[in-house]
């Protein structure tokens, strides 16, 4: 049986010239020049798309990001003109949403280049030509039903992780961080329920309850004298919604809050996936004075443009690093450059991840302006925060000392 191919590119000489390539090969090709009705020409089971990501109706990110929606299962091929640093990206980028990618070609595609990977595509009679590293779907042992419910009945609470100014040790923040308290099974870590809220159009319900609780709980901290900021952890998809940015101030000030005390915490990749819109989002939360921060910084896809384009306030430094910064000279050169950078960039720096003593220690030296970790707490419900609190002004006592 024959290979089916779908060649996408704007430009109508390579989508021809790829096409004789594969019919050479006995490929069944079809071809495209925009992607602006994607759904038009996209079928199931196709074996393989050759993608420019460079398209001007539409870019490839989006494209990649619709295959990945519509649970593509074909070989990939990504194809540019630009530099091989889109490409690796995009290549990630396709890779970490759950499609195939075999290969990269950049422009001019050379026919020896193009040969090579097409005979790579595995065909539908299953006579795979080279076996290739297909990431597992993640195991979803939890319906998405029953988070649907969870979500609606409140089972999703906010637990809290103080953070805490190196400067004078004190307890300037909170991060919230999801929690299900499952009626069955007990507390449910975040990572097993918050990419299925992703893949489920669920997560914007789930950031909106955390939202909401988060700040309640920050304004109820204030009425008993502790002020303390909050940080939220935002998913991809929700920084495509252009509405954030009145929606989030609209809630601040009900809760007689003001946007300088929230910060946005966003991975870098998120940024990424929805570029199209989150510069957009992103630069209007800033413009409202809400605080802006890179999480997992260093491990996504850090790019000195992207700091530069994005209004981000604060960088926070991964915690890989952070653990393995006393015993590994590579991890504590990564630590110290990134406070600097973000010193000379003039954003914030904070460590999560703090474990120890000697890692606080090293991160003062260091000028790091914020920390976070097990070594000071862990993450508590909102309750037990002003106990916390109160604990915590002796100690920081000590700790100065
Ligand atoms: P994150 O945003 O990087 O949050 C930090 C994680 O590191 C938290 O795990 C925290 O409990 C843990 N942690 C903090 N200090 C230490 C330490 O010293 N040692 C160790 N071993 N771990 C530490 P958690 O709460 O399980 O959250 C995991 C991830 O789930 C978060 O990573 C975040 O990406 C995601 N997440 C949590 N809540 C939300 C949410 O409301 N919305 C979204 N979109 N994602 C969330
Ligand atoms: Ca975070
Ligand atoms: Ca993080």
């Amino acid at each position: 049986m024959s290979r089916s191919l779908l060649v996408v590119d704007d430009e109508m000489d390579i989508c021809e010239f790829v096409q004789d390539v594969a019919e050479d090969m006995a490929f069944l090709v079809t071809t495209t020049t925009t992607t602006y009705d994607f759904d038009a020409v996209y079928v199931d089971g196709l074996d393989a798309i050759i993608l420019d990501l460079s398209m001007p109706d539409q870019d490839g990110i989006e494209v990649i990001r619709y295959l990945a929606e519509a649970g593509c299962r074909a070989a990939l091929v990504l194809m540019s003109g630009l530099d091989s640093g889109v490409l690796a990206t995009a290549e990630r980028l396709a890779r970490e949403r759950g499609l195939t990618v075999i290969g990269a070609l950049t422009k001019p595609i050379e026919v020896a280049t193009l040969e090579e990977l097409l005979d790579q595509v595995p065909s539908a009679d299953g006579k795979t030509v080279q076996t290739l590293t297909v990431p597992t779907e993640p195991s979803n042992s939890i319906p998405a039903e029953e988070l649907a419910i969870a979500i609606r009945e409140g089972q999703i609470v906010p637990w809290f992780q103080p953070r805490i100014r190196l400067e004078d040790m004190s307890f300037v923040g909170v991060e919230a961080l999801a929690r299900w308290q499952h009626p069955d099974r007990g507390l449910i870590p975040p990572d097993k329920f918050i990419q299925l809220a992703e893949n489920n159009y669920l997560i914007d319900a789930l950031t909106d309850t955390m939202v909401n609780q988060s700040l309640a709980a920050v304004a109820g901290w204030q009425q008993m004298g502790l002020t303390v900021d909050v940080s939220i952890n935002y998913a991809a998809p929700s920084l495509a919604d252009l509405n954030l940015p009145d929606d989030l101030s609209r809630r601040v000030s009900s809760h007689g809050l003001t946007a300088n005390r929230v910060t946005v915490e966003i991975t870098e990749s998120s940024v990424l996936t929805e570029l199209q819109n989150s510069l957009d989002v992103l630069t209007r939360l800033r413009m409202k004075g809400f605080q802006l921060s890179i999480d997992d910084f260093g491990t996504g896809f850090s790019s000195m443009q992207q700091l530069q384009n994005i209004p981000f306030t604060e960088l926070k430094i991964d915690q890989s690093f952070v653990k393995r910064a006393l015993g590994d000279a590579d991890a504590k050169a990564i630590v110290e450059t990134t406070v600097e950078l973000g010193r000379r960039l003039d954003m914030s720096v904070i460590a999560e991840g703090v474990e120890d003593l000697e890692t606080l220690e090293l991160l003062h030296r260091c000028d790091c302006e914020q920390i976070q970790g097990y070594f000071i707490a862990k993450p508590m419900p909102g309750d037990q925060i002003p106990a916390w609190a109160d604990d915590w002004t002796s100690v920081a006592e000590t700790l100065k000392s």
